[in-house]
């Protein structure tokens, strides 16, 4: 593998790290090994119990070469001992869920989260016998307030889909470490060059790689990073049994994509600034929401805990629907489409009575705290990396078609 300096900088190890040239060839970029098996010794065990990460290949389900690199550098990015990724984000949410809790057991979960997430929290995970409560972990008392002796697993996202509040992990990891309940983080609105959840305390992070750390709207893909021992379990007794593992072509378009993460990062943080104070100023918008804006009502918090605002922001109008639709047909550089994280910008409306409906089970005061972010609806806007002059008159001009 190719070697770094113990203290090389993010830049190089997007670039260089966990990849090793092929041994053979000599190839300088990283192998793409399609195979789903390989030549075994006859000594080989026919179970992925027992092995490890220098076990030599069986079976891609339990581990292989293209993967393996893409895994290593997404832990080197994270300051992580270990990478396991699946096929998607919610392939990772549902493995690590699956291998923490059982009957019994109790989850204690952001409110707000990504939709996915949200829904298999509210019904399938308490019909397997878990409790679930859902807390507003802006408020790290709500947590505190609600753990009990069953508590397994707190579960948090930040900043959250799709209002763009903050968690602040140091003080819910404290919190964690005091009762001695894990502590997992979607940080995938932020990515390992935002904030680096292991760093502040949390076990392990969650990440979409169909997002910002594949970056380019072509790959599907999920990660769980943190340590080692927890790690090894958790690929060998649920996600090569469970099976949701990531091809390994997705591996290596992700890789790629990885290697410009801390560039585009930085590309998405200068261009949404403008992006968001272009729309913090244009009459028909009432409010954005970006953690990178004095306004955001967190902003001391994203200052001490992001490194970069990343490119995503929130932002709302008198009229969501009709600006919805003025935005799908008039908008010529942005699609008006869901995900987030690539680089073209995209945006997509999300109507709070639809939100409430079939993703958010909320109390009265948490609906409260949601529509002081989003009011009756949210634009969710994900700034690419195209020229922020361009995005800004694109959005003016399709704005001037709203009511
Ligand atoms: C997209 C996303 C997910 C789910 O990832 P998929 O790759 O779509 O399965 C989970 N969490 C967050 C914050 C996301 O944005």
């Amino acid at each position: 593998m190719t070697k770094l300096p113990p203290n090389a900088r993010p830049k190089t190890v997007a670039v260089h790290g966990g990849e090793s040239p092929d041994p053979v060839t000599r190839a300088s970029s990283p192998n793409l090994v399609m195979a789903s098996t390989y030549v075994a010794d006859p000594d080989t065990r026919f179970s992925v119990e027992g092995t490890s990460e220098d076990s030599p290949y069986v079976y891609t389900r339990w581990a292989n070469p293209t993967i393996d690199q893409m895994q290593r550098k997404l832990a080197l990015l994270e300051g992580a001992e270990a990478c396991v990724a699946f096929a998607s984000g919610m392939a990772a949410i549902s493995a690590l869920l699956f291998h923490v809790l059982r009957p019994g057991d109790h989850l204690v979960m952001s409110d707000i989260a990504y939709a996915a997430a949200s829904e298999i929290t509210n019904d399938l995970i308490p019909d397997l016998g878990i409790e679930v409560s859902k807390v507003d972990m802006s408020e790290p008392d709500s947590v505190r307030e609600v753990i009990a002796p069953n508590t397994k697993l707190i579960y948090a996202e930040t900043p959250a889909n799709p209002i763009m509040r903050l968690t602040d992990l140091r003080a819910i990891a404290e919190i964690a470490g005091q009762a001695g309940v894990l502590l997992a983080v979607d940080s995938t609105f932020a990515s390992p060059i935002a904030t680096r959840p292991l760093e502040l305390g949390a076990d392990v992070v969650i990440h979409s790689l169909t997002k910002y750390i594949g970056g380019h709207g072509d790959a599907m893909g999920g990660a769980l990073v943190g340590g080692r021992e927890f790690l090894s379990k958790l690929r060998q007794q649920t996600a090569a049994r469970v099976g949701g593992i990531i091809s390994p072509f997705n591996a290596w378009l992700i890789m790629r994509g990885m290697a410009t993460l801390p560039i585009r990062m930085e590309a998405h943080q200068r261009t949404a600034l403008e992006v968001a104070r272009f729309l913090e100023s244009h009459p028909k918008v009432e409010r954005v929401v970006y953690p990178g804006l004095a306004s955001h009502p967190q902003h001391d918090l994203a200052q001490r805990q992001m490194d970069n605002f990343s490119g995503m922001m929130a932002f709302r109008v008198a009229d969501g629907p009709a600006t919805a639709r003025a935005l799908a047909k008039h908008l010529n550089v942005i699609h008006y489409a869901v995900s987030l994280g690539h680089h073209r910008s995209l945006v997509f409306y999300i109507p709070t009575a639809d939100m409430l409906e079939s993703t958010f089970r909320l109390t009265e005061v948490q609906e409260r705290a949601y529509r002081d972010y989003a009011g009756d609806g949210v634009f969710r806007l994900s700034v690419g990396i195209e020229d922020p002059q361009d995005l800004c008159a694109d959005l003016d001009q399709a704005l001037a078609q709203a009511p």
